[in-house]
């Protein structure tokens, strides 16, 4: 399929089938943690990029094949909100199932009025605010010109007041960067402007494009986490399991996944080893045959290897 992957399972969204709307990469911003590398060329110009009912009927296929899905997730390779006509696809989603949908953006073309009214369907709205200043804003994210902190935070604003579901807002939170108590004062103030329904921290824990980003330490997240819970309930998520058990082709399932973010080796390892209960030898054996494949390669991060794909490659 080319743009419906998993599911993939993550604490916030249980078992949460992947759409994604858009060709690698294209962003509104360049974030110096970005899992998917640099942006090479800032777009602002939405389009539909892929014809929409080609992408309803992958989504109508994943329904029927798959197995437990708790969230469908629009997600992009890049900034969703790019996607014009994401409004019609989540609404002829709600025809075909009751499972909700959730979408996944950086949130930066919300001060667009026909951006937000094409959220409205949607059960959950994901935004990024990783800053509390101009200044961070532009460190951290490096957006398309126009795109600065304040008109970030007053198009989250007009989100809320016009959106009935739940926003759940993600903070990015990256060691020595916005994690001093000033940042993070800084972002509790702009949080209590938009007001959102439950704060999400997230974590730079895969491989990034610049060598700057570091993850905080235990006692700065303790501190992020107190500062927030003053504006919104807290969730520092933990990681979520990749589940490839529902996979009729593993080749494609693990480059659906590592196309769109670099996978931790022993996140892959233990997954494929859920495939083939109590045979080891065919789970190792099964991995090696994936690498051989000439699809991935292996990079270090913080220590830890991670599979990433093999551009390279044919
Ligand atoms: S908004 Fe998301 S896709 Fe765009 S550069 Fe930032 S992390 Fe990457």
């Amino acid at each position: 399929m080319k743009h419906v992957f998993g599911p993939v399972s993550s604490k916030r969204l249980g078992q949460s089938l992947g759409v994604d709307l858009l060709p690698m990469k294209s962003c509104t911003w360049n974030c110096i943690y970005c899992q998917l590398g640099k942006t090479r060329k800032l777009i602002t110009r939405r389009e539909e990029f892929f014809p929409r009912r080609e992408i309803l009927d992958e989504i109508r296929s994943a329904l029927d094949e798959k197995g437990k899905i708790d969230w469908i997730t629009f997600v992009g390779s890049g900034e969703t909100m790019l996607y014009e006509g994401i409004g019609w696809l989540i609404a002829e989603v709600k025809k075909l199932t009751a499972i909700p949908v959730a979408v996944i953006t950086n949130g930066s073309l919300f001060y667009l009025p026909e951006v937000r009214r094409e959220v409205l369907g949607a059960d959950a709205v994901l935004p990024s605010l990783n800053a509390g200043s101009e200044e961070l804003h532009r460190l951290i994210g490096r957006p398309a010109s126009g795109l600065g902190f304040r008109r970030h935070v007053e198009g989250l604003s007009a989100l809320r007041k016009e959106y009935k579901g739940k926003l759940w807002v993600e903070v990015m939170l990256l060691g020595g960067i916005n994690d001093s108590d000033e940042a993070l004062q800084d972002i509790a103030s702009a949080l209590r402007e938009i007001d959102p329904d439950m704060v999400h921290i997230v974590l730079p824990t895969r491989p990034a494009p610049e060598q700057l980003v570091h993850l905080p330490s235990g006692e700065r997240i303790d501190r992020a986490i107190a500062i927030f819970s003053d504006v919104a309930t807290v969730v520092h998520p933990s990681k979520g399991v990749m589940d490839l058990s529902a996979a009729t082709d593993l080749l494609q399932a693990v480059t659906a996944i590592v196309s769109r973010h670099p996978v931790q080796q022993r996140e892959l390892q233990k997954a494929v080893e859920n495939c083939f209960p109590g045979d080891e030898a065919k789970a190792s054996e099964t991995v090696g045959a994936l690498l051989e494949s000439g699809m991935f390669l292996i990079v270090d991060h913080n220590g830890e290897p991670y599979w990433v794909m093999n551009t390279q490659k044919d």
